[in-house]
Parts: C-alpha cells; structure tokens; sequence
C-alpha cells in the first residue's frame, strides 16, 4: 500500500513539474514580461522642441516589428517552425491584449522564403501567417515588403511583388494616414536606382507622394490657396512623414550603435554594403530630401540601434521579432502625434530564461527520480531486513 501510494505521489509530482514549466515557458512568461511594458508620454518626446502637450490618449498608438522570418517549406526544419511560430504568435496575441495598440506596422522580411516559394507554399505561409498575426477591427496590421519576401533586386519581379501586395490588399509604397499623423511606406528594395522597370515605378510613386505631401504643408501654410503647381495633387495632414522601410538609410556601419541589442561587438564593425545591407548613398539622400522625415523607422539588420543623419533626421532599426535571430527579440512603442512622437522599446522574454527553466525543471525531474530510486532501495532493503530478522527469529 505505501509502495503504492509513494508512486501515485512521485507521478503527481512529475506532472506538476513537468506541465509547470510548459504553461510557464510556452504561455505564461508572456504575461509578466509584457505587462512591464508601457505607451511612451508624448511629453518626454525626443528633440525637446515642438512638444506637443496632448495627452497621450490622443495620440496613435502604434507598434512597429520587423523580420518575423516565417521558416518556409525549404529551409524550415519542422521543429524549428513549430516553435518560433509559436513563441511570435504568443508574444504578438498578448502584447495586443495587454497595450491595445491601434495600429501595427511589420517592417519587411516577412517571410523567409517568399524570394522563391512556389504559389502553394506560399499560400501556406500565408495563412499561417494570418492565423499568428490575427487581431481584432480595433486594430490595423500594415505591412512592408522586405528583401526576404520579393527577393534582393536581383531576383525581385513583378509577379512577387504582385503576390505580396495582393495578400495584404495594398501597394508597397503608399501614406497611411492615422489621426492626423502621416506614415509614409516606402518599397527599399526598389530603390537600387538601375532603372529597372520596378525601381522606375516605385520612384515614380515616391516622387507623386513628396509632392502630395509638399503641397499639403504649403496648402496648409498658405490658408487652402496652393500653388499652380499643387493643381490636381492629393491632399494629407500638413505634417513631416514618419517613414518606414525595411532596408536602413546608408551608415557605413554598426559601430556607434550600443544599448542591451545592439549588433555583437565582433560585427559592429563590419561595413556596410550599399544596396545589400543598407540603402545606397544616393538613394538615401534623395528620400531624405523628398520627405524630410521626422522619424525613420527600418528593419533588416536584426540589431537595434540609433543614427542621426544630417544632424536632423533620427532613424531608429528596429530588431528582429522572432528568438530564431536573437535571444531578446523587442518591439516598438511609438505615441505619435501630428507634431511629435515618443518611442520606448519593449524586450521580448529571452531565450535563455526559457532554456534555463526547463533545465531547472529536468534537473528537478532527475532528482526526483534518483530520490525515488534511492527510498524504493531503502525501503526494499528494510523490507528484506525484517523478512530476513523474522526467518532467523523463526
Ligand atoms: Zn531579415
Ligand atoms: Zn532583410
């Protein structure tokens, strides 16, 4: 009986250790890490001038991610798949639930294999895609075309680019416009300025956008008379764009970047590739010329960091969401308003605290085992010792 009642005991404690460190690593460790996190006052906004002293609440709330990566159907180990997925669509259903954002921006590599999926992989990752990222009408998903999802210019083409855009029913490059504030998405992957026929169409829409948006601060400014050369243009908030790529502006490197996710020290000094890493020189001046951007906000590198270009214009990299890239994956909080903006970083539980909770939890298990092994000895000899004192006492 007690030998019985010693295993039930040993099972029941099995399943509590083992079925407590999966609720926690797999659905809990979200809740306390997220909940940390908070809207930035719009009052403590970089910049230190034009602060606009709304309340928060008025303002946009917007998350910005980027580089999710979706393992595809080549590369993907199943596992590896499973378990990235799982840990991004846990993280992203419960910063939703948790910060309420209004609008979320995915700033490119979607995919990891959009670059050469065939149309039922493809639609495979799609829908997986939508089930991870899915969220309620109070909330806009707007998302930018990353290098991973169309290819690198050289392998891009019209009929990826098309199937991109037709999932998430928008052009790559157009304004999203939210309470006032402006966010400008920009299609870095067509700006290799070779004049291929997407670079020339992406251009083309870039340049119609500079002058909406230039005409929009000169209507503005003037009292609604605009210029001969405004007749016919479109009409936006007269306010400096927050714009959104996936490749960063040009910088030379990662060198001055710091903080908890920046690029490790042994990479920080590699340097940069125009068009492959970062955007060329040229092409990063003339966006920042046609726009004057207030913010910039991009993707690509997997490592956070902040440049100051031209001594104005702040561009922010924003790190990969998935563990698959780094071990403390983070995301944006940005409260914006037509005049201002403010940004904190939201970290993701890291992988190690994972790792190192169910080794605790293994460690645990073999314990108990060994103790269990060790009593079931004991009690073995001491059952055998009083059978064995019972027969000589015969
Ligand atoms: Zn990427
Ligand atoms: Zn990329």
């Amino acid at each position: 009986m007690p030998r019985f009642s010693a295993r039930w005991m040993v099972a029941v404690v099995l399943i509590l250790v083992v079925s407590g460190a999966f609720f926690f690593c797999e659905y809990l460790i979200y809740f306390p890490t997220i909940f940390k996190c908070s809207w930035p006052k719009i009052s403590h906004a970089r910049g230190g001038e034009d602060i606009d002293s709304r309340p928060t609440d008025t303002a946009v709330r917007a998350m910005v991610l980027s580089d999710t990566h979706l393992l595809g159907a080549v590369g993907g180990h199943w596992f590896d798949k499973l378990r990235r997925e799982w840990q991004m669509e846990r993280a992203f259903q419960t910063a939703l639930w948790l910060l309420k954002p209004e609008i979320v921006f995915i700033l490119g590599d979607i995919f990891d294999e959009g670059k050469w999926s065939s149309q039922k992989h493809w639609e495979d990752d799609v829908r997986r895609f939508h089930r991870m990222f899915r969220h309620s009408t109070d909330t806009e998903l707007v998302v930018l075309v990353g290098n991973h999802d169309i290819g690198f210019h050289y392998e891009m083409d019209w009929f990826k680019l098309q199937r991109f855009e037709k999932v998430f029913n928008a052009s790559s490059t157009r304004i999203v416009t939210k309470n006032g504030v402006n966010f400008l998405l920009v299609n870095s992957v067509a700006l290799h300025g070779d004049g291929c026929p997407i670079c020339q169409s992406v251009e083309k829409e870039l340049i119609k956008l500079s002058r909406d948006l230039n005409c929009s601060l000169q209507n503005s400014q003037s009292g609604g008379g605009g210029t001969d050369s405004c007749e016919g243009s479109q009409l936006y908030p007269p306010t400096p764009p927050i714009m959104l790529q996936h490749y960063p502006l040009y910088r030379v490197s990662d060198a001055g970047c710091t903080g908890q996710d920046a690029a490790p020290p042994e990479e920080r000094h590699l340097l940069f590739r125009e068009k492959y890493d970062v955007l060329s020189k040229e092409a990063s001046q003339r966006l920042l010329q046609w726009f004057k951007p207030r913010l910039i906000l991009s993707g690509h590198t997997h490592s956070g960091c902040e440049v100051l270009h031209d001594n104005k214009y702040p561009e922010i990299s924003v790190p990969s969401f998935s563990w698959r890239n780094r071990n403390n994956p983070s995301f944006i909080l940005a409260s914006v308003s037509p005049s201002s903006y403010a940004l904190s970083k939201c970290f993701l539980p890291e992988e190690s605290t994972v790792i190192g909770v169910y080794c605790s939890a293994g460690a645990c298990l073999l314990l108990l085992f060994l103790a269990h092994c060790l009593w079931m000895k004991g009690l073995l000899q001491c059952l055998s010792l009083c059978l064995l004192g019972k027969h000589k006492s015969l």
